[in-house]
């Protein structure tokens, strides 16, 4: 099952469309791997 997230009012559906525009994924695991990523390049370029 996919969960995904209504960009304009912030409820999560099940539907792809929600408040007439498409929702997006609310398991967004790809962009938290890339955020631990990029804090960890940030502390490695300062120490
Ligand atoms: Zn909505």
């Amino acid at each position: 099952m996919k969960l995904a997230k209504c960009v304009v009012c912030g409820a999560f559906s099940m539907r792809e469309e929600h408040c007439g525009k498409r929702t997006v994924s609310a398991h967004p695991a790809k962009f938290s791997i890339a955020d631990k990523y990029a804090a960890y390049r940030r502390k490695a370029k300062f120490g």
